[in-house]
């Protein structure tokens, strides 16, 4: 498939479609500079020098004007895919693009599939796969955060301490081949320990990495569930948020019926705001269903937002309520409805636990008190994410294909471990370690498949 093709030249708007002031039009390859000087004429003469804009026409193959333009040329390998690269920078909406597009395809360019640009850049050892699969993560990003983890992640955040527990996976194998080739000449406790040392350091990095939940945070954010008793404002206020929304927002149909589930930025953070229908028991059984999965939101909640009426003293029901929520996550209580006269502060019982209880009073029909709710969210979410820029690798990995070769290089170097403990020799445990090897280097592409790359980058 693909790289039956690496040798051709493609091109590709990248730009998105729709009108705006600029287009792009980007093309990589062996004949990436004889296009351009086919299709391009400088207003001034002189050779293109690397790197440099040049202002000018392009033209169609009778030298009449598609667009004036401004054009630059990068020199393999000093390019993003490492190959000679073009960009032809015109006027935006899609016409001039178009134009440009075709010209460039009767020259002998071929149409680039999504993703190929990136897809060159790592078949020519220009990034590593997690730093592709970082730069669209940065394209796709859909808040502050996971820019900041992409970013982070670019700039080789994941790479560095993958190639480093690499080196002392490799070390440890060298010293398990040795022992077990050489039996007389090392000792094999010796050996033992320095296992289970390497073994325990990479383990506890690993850990990190294989720990899912911040992935899933940066990429679809943080669970926030909204409960309380009916009445008490949660449809309001989920809407008065949705509207503070300054960002796209994306409905996702319910999971299930009972549950309504819309992803909105706030703060800079992305959350998905759970609304449940409420976790009163009951005997009619469609309401107990509705609890059911109400529960089952709260156990999988990053945060809840226990919803209160603030004109009335809290019930026996929002205690109920309150308890189960802290049992679960870190917990906010939202006195609603301080636009009435009747609004006092609830007074959380000791047993709700008050000190971990953050309360916030507010209206959610005014809109008063939701720039503090926002911030408060922000703050929440930041301790949830990787903020440090030198947090450990496994805090910046950003998706499941990547937290999932960390939990196998995890579980290899726990079989290692474990095998140790159980008495057993050195021998025995290559293949754990092994094992461990190959799935960090499929985290950062060194032995991944070519199946696997070509679905990442499709
Ligand atoms: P839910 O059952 O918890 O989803 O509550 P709703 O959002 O449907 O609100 C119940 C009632 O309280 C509605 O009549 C709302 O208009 C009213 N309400 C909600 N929030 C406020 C508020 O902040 N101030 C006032 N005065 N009324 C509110």
């Amino acid at each position: 498939m693909r790289n039956e093709r690496q040798n051709d030249t493609i091109a590709a708007i990248a730009t998105p479609p729709g009108e705006g002031g600029i287009a792009i039009v980007r093309i990589s390859g062996a004949c990436a500079g004889e296009f351009l000087r086919a299709a391009f004429r400088p207003a001034h003469k002189g050779e293109m020098k690397h790197g440099q804009m040049r202002y000018g026409t392009l033209t169609d193959p009778t030298g009449a004007p598609i667009d004036e333009v401004m054009a630059v040329f990068f020199r393999a390998p000093r390019s993003y895919t490492r190959e000679d690269v073009a960009e032809i920078h015109l006027h935006g909406g899609s016409m001039c693009a178009r134009a440009a597009m075709e010209r460039l395809l009767s020259l002998g360019a071929r149409a680039a599939e999504p993703g190929e640009f990136t897809y060159r850049a790592f078949m020519n050892g220009r990034v590593d796969l997690s730093e592709a699969e970082a730069v669209m993560g940065l394209i796709g990003a859909r808040s502050q955060a996971a820019r900041r983890a992409s970013i982070r992640q670019l700039r080789g955040g994941v790479s560095a301490p993958i190639g480093r527990m690499r080196e002392e996976l490799t070390g440890l194998l060298a010293k398990i081949e040795a022992a077990t080739d050489f039996p007389d000449e090392i000792d094999e406790d010796v050996t033992a320990k320095d296992v289970r040392e390497g073994a325990s350091r990479i383990r506890n990095e690993l850990s990190r990495a294989a720990d899912g939940r911040r992935a899933r945070i940066v990429r679809d954010g943080a669970s926030v569930v909204l409960c309380g008793r009916p009445n008490v404002g949660k449809s309001s206020l989920m809407n008065a948020l949705l509207s503070a929304d300054r960002a796209i927002v994306t409905d996702i149909p319910g999971t299930t019926r009972d549950t309504v589930e819309t992803k909105v930025t706030l703060g800079g953070y992305l959350f998905r705001l759970v609304d449940t229908a409420g976790l009163r028991d009951s005997d009619d059984p469609i309401e107990q269903l509705g609890v059911a999965r109400s529960r089952q939101a709260l156990a999988e909640a990053d945060l809840v937002l226990a919803v209160c009426d603030g004109t009335q003293p809290l019930t026996e029901e929002d205690h109920d309520l309150l308890r189960e929520a802290l049992a679960q996550a870190d917990t906010i209580l939202l006195a609603n409805k301080r636009d009435l006269p009747d609004f006092a502060l609830p007074q959380p019982a000791a047993n709700d636990a008050p000190n971990t209880l953050t309360v916030v009073p507010l209206s959610a029909k005014t809109g008063d008190g939701l720039a503090t709710l926002e911030t408060t969210l922000a703050q929440r979410a930041e301790t949830l994410l990787p903020q440090a820029a030198q947090s450990a690798a496994g805090e910046l990995l950003t998706n499941q294909r990547q937290t999932q070769a960390a939990q196998r290089a995890l579980d290899g170097v726990t079989r290692a471990r474990d095998a140790l403990d159980l008495g057993m020799t050195p021998d025995a445990l290559l293949t754990d370690v092994e094992a461990a090897l190959e799935a960090l280097g499929e985290l950062t592409g060194r032995t991944v498949r070519e199946d696997i790359t070509a679905r990442i980058f499709s």
